[in-house]
């Protein structure tokens, strides 16, 4: 029988290092790490599972060299490896046991793309660093993050302030972007309910193919008060009766559901 589980390996915590006050680079290989292979997918990403828990959360590759797995951990308000990570003194996490689930990635830039944009928060820092490195086409970047991280990421960097902590701005900042011209490629991730709108953004504002572009939600901020279900039928039907656009009832669908 052939299993469908996710191979798993064991670490250990090799380093701990403190590269900004919401960022932790964790260091991590051992043994356990020997058969572990990269995708090479510049964007790959692991399930960690730190001790003591069952559930994972996803992590980027920053880098695999040596036997070392890096991983640059955000670290924010509560959450369950933000609080194992934040530990310090005789509870460090250096010498702890995690177990590491094997890498996926998703970015996938067309053969034939001339420019690439990168949008993240400090989330997706991370793959928009290993991205920029291992792509020969111009990039530009935008990254929202809340520390100075100016030595992290080199190149065309258009770095933004989150507009409050737990927060995120990206959505209106896509779409006020000047689109290069030509074939390219866009990369985007951060908070799922601004990767959602972007996703409209693109498919009907811009009309991008579905291959031109990867749009990721790393996370969900916890909205203080959920969207109303809201059934879009009769407003489509109500729509097409009258002789609307799909844009201008999905637009009056989204009204519905913030209103
Ligand atoms: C493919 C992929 C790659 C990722 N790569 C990275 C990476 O390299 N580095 C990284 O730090 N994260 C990365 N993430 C995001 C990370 O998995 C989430 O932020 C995760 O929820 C953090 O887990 P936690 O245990 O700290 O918080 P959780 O226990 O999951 O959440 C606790 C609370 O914190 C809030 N929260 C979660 N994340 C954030 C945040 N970033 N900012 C503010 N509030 C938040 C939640 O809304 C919730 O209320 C990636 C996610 C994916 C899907």
């Amino acid at each position: 029988m052939v299993s469908t589980r996710a191979q798993q390996y064991d670490a250990e915590v090799l380093r701990r290092e403190q590269l900004s006050p919401h960022l932790v680079r964790l260091v991590v290989g051992g043994a356990g790490l020997a058969s572990f292979e990269s995708t090479g997918i510049p964007d790959e990403w692991v399930g960690l599972v730190v001790p003591g828990q069952f559930q994972s959360r996803y992590y980027t590759v920053r880098s695999w060299s040596g036997g070392e797995l890096v991983l640059d951990v955000v670290v924010h308000e509560v959450g369950l490896v933000t609080e194992w990570a934040l530990r310090r003194g005789p509870g460090d996490v250096v010498g702890e046991r995690v177990t590491i689930t094997e890498p996926k990635g998703s970015f996938d830039m067309p053969a034939d793309a001339r420019w690439l944009m990168l949008v993240g928060d400090l989330t997706a820092l991370p793959a928009m660093a290993r991205i920029s490195e291992t792509v020969d086409v111009p990039t530009r970047v935008w990254a929202e993050v809340p520390d100075d991280l100016s030595s992290y990421l080199s190149g065309d960097v258009t770095w933004l302030s989150p507009p409050a902590a737990g927060t995120s701005a990206l959505a209106s900042v896509v779409e006020s972007i000047d689109w290069p011209a030509g074939e390219g490629y866009f990369w985007m991730a951060g908070e799922s309910a601004q990767m959602r709108a972007i996703r409209k953004h693109l498919m009907r504002e811009r009309r991008l193919p579905s291959s031109a572009y990867d749009v990721m939600g790393y996370w969900r901020g916890v909205a203080q008060r959920q969207p109303r279900a809201v059934d879009p039928g009769p407003i489509w039907r109500a729509g097409k009766a009258a002789g609307r656009t799909d844009e201008q009832i999905w637009a009056e669908y989204d009204e519905a559901r913030d209103g």
